[in-house]
C-alpha cells in the first residue's frame, strides 16, 4: 500500500512540475467546463428537472438541502439555481439566458445577489451572524431573489446552527437558502424539517467518460475510450476529481494523446490485462503462471487486497457477460466488451460462480490473515485447480448415470 501511495505521489509531483511550465495559460478543466445551465449538469437530471419544474410552476422552496458525495455538482447546481431565478430572460426550457445583465454579473462572479459561505473554514457564530446581517438587505439591481449558499453546512458549530435557525424559520420573502453537505446524518432534525432535500447521485463512470470525451474533443485531445473509462472509474462518482485527473493525464501525455496503458500506469491502476491473463491461467490450469503473475503485480507496488478485490470484480463482469440480459451491467467500452465476451465464453457459468465465491472468501479473510500473501496464493492455487474439480465431478455424474441405467 505504502509503495503504491509513494508511486502515486511521485507521479503527481512530476506532473505538477510539468504543469508549472505551462502555467500561464492553463485553466483547470473543472473551472473551464463548469456547467452554466441545468442541462449541462452531468448525471443529476432527477434534481435539475425538479428544480426547473418548481421554477416553472413558481413553487420554489425557500430552503434547500443538497446532499451527496463531494465533487458531484452540489455547489454548481446551487449557483445555476441562483442565476436562473434572477434571469431576466428565461428560455422556454427554464434555463438562464446567460446574456442578460443579471446572468452576466453572475457568470463573472460579481453578483451581489449570491452569497457563499464555506462552513468548513467559517463555522463560528460570528460568521453566521455576518451572513444573517446581510439577509436583511433586499436584492440589488432589480433582482428577484437573494441566494445564500452554505457549503459543508454540517461543520457549523452548535451555536452557529442555533443562530442560523431563527433566520431559517422566518426568512424574508426574497431570501433563498441552499445548504450543501456531504454528511446529511450530521444535520440536526430542526434544520432538516425546514428544507426541501435533494440527494445527489454519484456520477456513473460511463457518464463521466462521456463528459470527458466532449471536453477532449473541444480541446483537440485524442483520447482512447478505455482511458476515459478508467478515469471515470478511478474518480468513483466525483466529476471534479475526474476532471483534475484528466488534466494531469493530459499534461503527462505525449502529443496530447491519452492512451489506456499510460493512464493506467500513471493513475496506478491494475491494468485489466492482468485480470484477463490470470483468468486465462485458471482456465489453462497453469498454477505457476498464476503465481508468477501475482508476484509481478506485488513487485510493481500494487496492494494484494486491491488485486483480490479487482479479481472479484473481473469474475463478476465475466458472469454478467454470459447472459445477454445482464450485459448492460457491464460498464466498459465496446472493444473491451468483446474481450470480456470472449473470455466469458471460454468458461462455464458454474466455473465462474465457484471462482467468484473462492475469490470473495479470500477477500473476506484477507484483513485478518497473518500471512496475506499466502492467503492469496492459496486462493490462486485453488482457482487454477477448479477446472479439474469440475471435470472429476462430471466424470462422477457420468458414472452414476451409467450405473443407474
Ligand atoms: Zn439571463
Amino acid at each position: 500500500m505504502l509503495l503504491s501511495l509513494l508511486a502515486q505521489a511521485r507521479n503527481i509531483a512530476f506532473i505538477y512540475a510539468l504543469v508549472g511550465k505551462n502555467m500561464e495559460n492553463f485553466v483547470v478543466s473543472a473551472r473551464k467546463y463548469r456547467p452554466s445551465t441545468f442541462d449541462a449538469v452531468v448525471g443529476q437530471a432527477h434534481i435539475t428537472d425538479t428544480l426547473k419544474n418548481a421554477i416553472r410552476s413558481k413553487q420554489l422552496a425557500q430552503a434547500f438541502l443538497f446532499c451527496g458525495p463531494r465533487g458531484v455538482g452540489k455547489t454548481t447546481c446551487a449557483r445555476i439555481l441562483a442565476k436562473t431565478i434572477n434571469c431576466e430572460n428565461l428560455t422556454t426550457d427554464i434555463e438562464p439566458c446567460n446574456e442578460c445583465g443579471s446572468c452576466k454579473t453572475f457568470n463573472t462572479g460579481n453578483s451581489l445577489n449570491i452569497n457563499e459561505l464555506d462552513a468548513a473554514s467559517n463555522n463560528s457564530v460570528e460568521d453566521i451572524r455576518n451572513l444573517i446581517e446581510q439577509v436583511r438587505y433586499p436584492p440589488q439591481g432589480g433582482a428577484k431573489k437573494k441566494v445564500y449558499i452554505i457549503d459543508e453546512v454540517h461543520m457549523l458549530s452548535n451555536q452557529a446552527f442555533n443562530a442560523f435557525l431563527k433566520t431559517l424559520e422566518e426568512p424574508p420573502s426574497y431570501a433563498i437558502f441552499i445548504l450543501a453537505t456531504t454528511e446529511k446524518h450530521k444535520i440536526i432534525p430542526t434544520i432538516l424539517s425546514r428544507c426541501q432535500i435533494f440527494d445527489f447521485n454519484r456520477i456513473q463512470p460511463k457518464d463521466v467518460a462521456h463528459h470527458l470525451e466532449k471536453i477532449a474533443q473541444k480541446e483537440g485531445i485524442e483520447a482512447e475510450q478505455e482511458a476515459l473509462q478508467l478515469i471515470g472509474m478511478k474518480a468513483d462518482g466525483a466529476l471534479r476529481d475526474a476532471l483534475s485527473m484528466f488534466d494531469l493525464m493530459v499534461t503527462f501525455s505525449q502529443n496530447r494523446k491519452l492512451e489506456y496503458k499510460s493512464v493506467a500506469e500513471n493513475l496506478n491502476i491494475l491494468d485489466y490485462d492482468y485480470y484477463f491473463k490470470v483468468v486465462d491461467s485458471f482456465l489453462a490450469e497453469d498454477r505457476s503462471a498464476a503465481l508468477l503473475l501475482f508476484d509481478e503485480i506485488l513487485r510493481k507496488g500494487f496492494d494484494g487486497h486491491h488485486f483480490i478485490l479487482g479479481l472479484c470484480k473481473h469474475l463478476r463482469d465475466l458472469l454478467v457477460c454470459q447472459d445477454a440480459t445482464t450485459l448492460t451491467l457491464l460498464e466498459v467500452s465496446d472493444t473491451i466488451r468483446k474481450k470480456y465476451q470472449q473470455q466469458a465464453q471460454a468458461a462455464t457459468p458454474s466455473f465462474l460462480l465457484s471462482a467468484l465465491s473462492l475469490a470473495s472468501s479470500c477477500e473476506q479473510g484477507y484483513k485478518n490473515s497473518k500471512d496475506q500473501r499466502l492467503q492469496i496464493e492459496i486462493a490462486l492455487l485453488k482457482l487454477a485447480s477448479l477446472k479439474q474439480v469440475f471435470s472429476v465431478q462430471s466424470l462422477l455424474d457420468d458414472v452414476k448415470k451409467k450405473v443407474s441405467s
